[in-house]
């Protein structure tokens, strides 16, 4: 594992030994970004992934001790996506072939999975070297690209090598590369990590401990003293402004005792601390006050750095570009659409942002450069969905009577909200364009019978349908339930015409599976990715459906739609999608939501229990039962290498089996099951064989057993919200009054603002929201969603004023100049050219 990665494991590890006090590091974990991040450059850590610990590490201080822990958790687990070995136990060997720095790269180049989702067709135009990664809706545009647009039309000056600058000899310029800077315009485009704001000068009799100022004063004494036997040193300087004076220690900085001398005169900047009771400051930032107060006695932009370079530098060398420089650049953004918007413009916003006046003008400056980017997005994802609606897409349309047919064999009429998805599925098949659509509705809605009657349309036309689930237990649900609906009485197709393929499926029918579907005899498939495994081939498959979106690789898909020509393709989620990102990440997708429930459902009581009360939910549950119901029992995955204080559903299984419901029947679902007992033991508890089913996590997603009404949740304070809403979806799928029972791992927990809101709502949109506003869009969201919110460097991918904003502009100029071919677009087409990378014309 590369050394800044073990680095901050064995900071994490230390945190979660003190309990999460934000103690492992002196001042707060956000501290060790100061040397971590030019250490991860250093080794050639993923910008991105760079990025989300940056982000994380610095909301880390505000955070519950709980919340603390998720963050944490949830962090490594995204770097553990990126670089396996991470996830792995400590004592993974070192592979040092991955270890050779490299100079960041765009995103979607590294990390193609990132980047893309459901990809504009574009068959016609093969580009043979890219294939595996052709399809690339809104990819990540990265800061090169980012930077490259907005000066492109500025003077040659902005792609001036950095040594140009004075004090950038060669040297600098090569460790400046390591922070992905090359040119004058790269500089201009690298903005401040954070500021301090220091605009407020105090005198030093009015200082309180805590404080973080800047003081101006002269040096009253300076002394050298040798500490820790002579190992190391401090120097000690009186700071006087005739107010008072204060101690300023400086420690290991023996040089300073040539620098400065009695009666200079300084100015300070920094946290007022303690020692003896008395108030010091420790290491703070400080200049000669001759010069000008560059660094001091304002808002101070604070750099990520790389080794060899220190803030003060840095900050030096970006005074010189933006005070030259930034006024030289030309705003591509014209001027109707900047006013329209009420603007900053360019060259101001650029200069703001890096050296501001004042809090208001950073951020109108910051708004000014968020503004770009989403309007930049905007502008690709309408040009996308064009491109994609620019395809040719076979038609299937069905008569209204044999659609009455298929309806009248429902064992159910669908939901208003139903229909009006299936219509527009409908429509969407019969228009002569690919369907790229996303049906979104909240756990239990009812998607399963609308992509299935979708399907059929397809399929009584004549061609193949292929349905995709993340887990095998639902693909065999699906499966179960297509030949029902499909095959059942009434139906349309027969039974051999549907088929299971799951990873667990004999080999020997894996072959006569994908025999038929060469040769067009099975007409719908419905499995896991082993659909997608190599050698499967379809005769015609027109029609594809990717459930539980969220699960998936980007590849995973792409790849199933590779299988036909053009097919159609319907996504569904159960992940509800904030607006914000209805607008940004999904809005090349037409959308359809679901957000009626089936008649008769009640919403579901949630409790919070303390541990103590674990009695009163298991009395609830024996209730149920004796009513003919079933109950779920939930306990958090435990990862073996923490020993997290959880309950482990291997262990209470026994527990719960034989001491607390001996007279029940208890059945044990985990992951580490094989695929086949795994589905043996759901298939008992559908048909009622159990009636508690003890389970970890694999339940999740999508599994629907109706009678069952309640969800025992154990360690709940371990789950974030939206898992804990797909689980508490798993109940409340009949008329009967459903239950879901929470019982966190501590009592301290029952407090806990994820609980507290499942007991709240049952409104999956509202727990979306709030989901997005603590966690951010990566966690909640899947792959795509967490490539595109860190491809923003400056706009928050929930800041919904903003985005509707940009979206609203870029709208505007897309229907007037779609292909920003009119003259006075000249500067912005080129500008977005560059934003989305050179000759992707196609935003694809
Ligand atoms: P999800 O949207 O979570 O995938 P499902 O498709 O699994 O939901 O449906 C949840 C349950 O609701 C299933 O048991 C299904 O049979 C039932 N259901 C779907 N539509 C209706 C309806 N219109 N009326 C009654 N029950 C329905
Ligand atoms: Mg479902």
């Amino acid at each position: 594992m590369q050394p800044s990665l073990e680095k901050l494991r064995k900071f994490f590890r230390l945190e979660h030994e003190n309990k999460y006090e934000n103690k492992a590091i002196i001042g707060g974990l956000a501290k060790m970004l100061d040397f971590w991040e030019g250490e991860a450059r250093a080794d050639g850590i993923a910008e991105e992934v760079i990025q989300a610990v940056i982000s994380r590490l610095r909301s880390y201080e505000k955070l519950s001790a709980d919340g603390r822990a998720e963050s944490l958790k949830g962090l490594w687990k995204r770097i553990g996506d990126t670089y396996p070995e991470a996830g792995q136990k400590p004592k993974t060997q070192q592979q040092p072939q991955q270890q050779a720095p490299r100079p960041p790269r765009p995103a979607q180049q590294e990390q193609p999975k990132k980047t893309e989702d459901t990809p504009a067709p574009r068959p016609q135009q093969p580009q043979p070297q890219q294939q595996q990664q052709k399809p690339k809706p809104v990819p990540a545009p990265r800061s090169e690209s980012v930077a490259g647009a907005r000066h492109s039309q500025t003077p040659a000056a902005l792609s001036a090598k950095l040594t140009v600058l004075q004090g950038v000899g060669p040297a600098h310029a090569k460790t400046l590369e390591n922070l992905g800077l090359q040119t004058l315009g790269d500089m201009l485009y690298y903005f401040p990590r954070r500021y301090e704001d220091y605009s407020q000068l105090k005198p030093i009799k009015s200082l309180f401990y805590g404080d973080v100022v800047t003081v101006l004063g002269t040096v009253q004494s300076l002394f050298n003293r040798p500490i820790r036997g002579g190992k190391s040193s401090v120097i000690e300087i009186v700071l006087s402004d005739g107010t008072a004076g204060i101690r300023l220690s400086f420690f290991n900085q023996p040089w300073l005792a040539n620098r400065l001398k009695e009666g200079d005169a300084i100015s300070v900047s920094g946290k007022v601390d303690q020692y003896l009771g008395r108030l010091v400051m420790n290491s703070p930032d400080w200049e000669p006050v001759e010069v000008e107060n560059l660094h001091t006695a304002r808002i101070v932009p604070i750099y990520a750095l790389t080794e060899k370079i220190t803030q003060k530098w840095l900050r030096g060398q970006m005074n010189q570009v933006v005070t030259y420089w930034a006024p030289a650049v030309v705003d591509a953004l014209p001027e109707n659409i900047r006013s329209a918007a009420k603007l900053m413009p360019l060259g101001d916003a650029l200069m703001q942002v890096h050296f501001p006046e004042s809090q208001d003008r950073l951020k109108s400056a910051r708004e000014r450069l968020g503004f770009d980017e989403i309007f930049y997005l905007q502008m690709g994802v309408l040009r996308q969905k064009r491109d994609w609606k620019s395809v040719e897409g076979r038609r299937f349309p069905v008569s209204d009577e044999w659609l009455g047919a298929r309806l009248t064999s429902l064992p159910y009429t669908l939901t208003s909200a139903q229909q009006k998805s299936l219509e527009e599925i409908r429509a969407d098949l019969d228009s002569g364009r690919p369907m790229n659509r996303l049906v979104q509705g909240d756990v239990g809605s009812g998607k399963t019978v609308v992509a299935a009657l979708g399907a059929s349309m397809v399929i009584e036309n004549g061609a193949q349908a292929a349905i995709m689930a993340p887990t095998s237990i639902l693909a065999e649900q699906h499966y179960r339930n297509f030949v029902s609906l499909l095959a059942g009485d009434g139906g349309f197709l027969q039974q051999s015409e549907i088929r299971l393929l799951v990873g667990d499926t004999p080999e020997a029918e894996k072959e006569a599976i994908r025999q038929g579907l060469a040769d067009g005899s099975i007409r719908m498939i419905i499995g896991t990715h082993a659909v997608i495994e190599g050698p499967v081939i379809f005769k015609d498959l027109q029609f594809v459906v990717i459930d539980e979106q969220h699960r998936f690789g980007v590849d995973q898909r792409a790849e199933l739609r590779s299988k036909g020509t053009n097919p159609h393709l319907l996504v569904m989620t159960a992940t509800p999608i904030p607006r914000s990102l209805a607008l940004t990440v999904f809005g090349d997708l037409d959308i359809s939501v679901i957000d009626v429930m089936p008649e008769g459902r009640q919403p579901i009581n949630t409790y919070v229990l303390r541990p103590q009360e674990r009695e009163r939910a298991f009395t609830l549950i024996r209730g149920q039962i004796k009513d003919g119901k079933q109950a779920f029992v939930v306990y958090p995955l435990i990862d073996e290498s923490e020993k997290i204080e959880a309950r482990a559903a291997v262990d209470d299984f026994e527990t719960l089996s034989k001491e607390v419901f001996p007279d029940l029947k208890v059945g044990l679902l985990h992951g580490r099951m094989k695929p086949a007992e795994k589905d043996e033991v759901m298939l008992k508890f559908r048909d009622r064989q159990y009636d508690i089913l003890v389970s970890t996590t694999v339940v999740e997603v999508g599994v629907d057993v109706p009678n069952s009404t309640v969800m025992l949740i154990e360690g709940a304070d371990r789950f974030g919200l939206a898992q804990l809403h797909q689980l508490r979806g798993r109940v409340g799928r009949s008329a009967d009054q459903s239950y879901c029972l929470l019982i966190p791992t501590h009592e301290d927990a029952t407090e806990n603002e994820r609980l507290q809101a499942m007991a709240r709502t049952n409104s999956g949109f509202e727990l979306a929201d709030l989901d997005l506003k603590t966690r951010g869009p990566g966690e909640f969201l899947g792959t795509r969603q967490a490539g595109f919110a860190s491809s923003l460097k400056m706009a928050s991918i929930t800041d919904v004023p903003l985005i509707e904003k940009a979206r609203t502009q870029a709208q505007a100029l897309f229907e007037r100049d779609p292909d920003l071919s009119q003259p006075e677009h000249t500067l912005l087409a080129e500008a977005f050219e560059r934003f989305w990378g050179e000759g992707k014309g196609d935003v694809s």
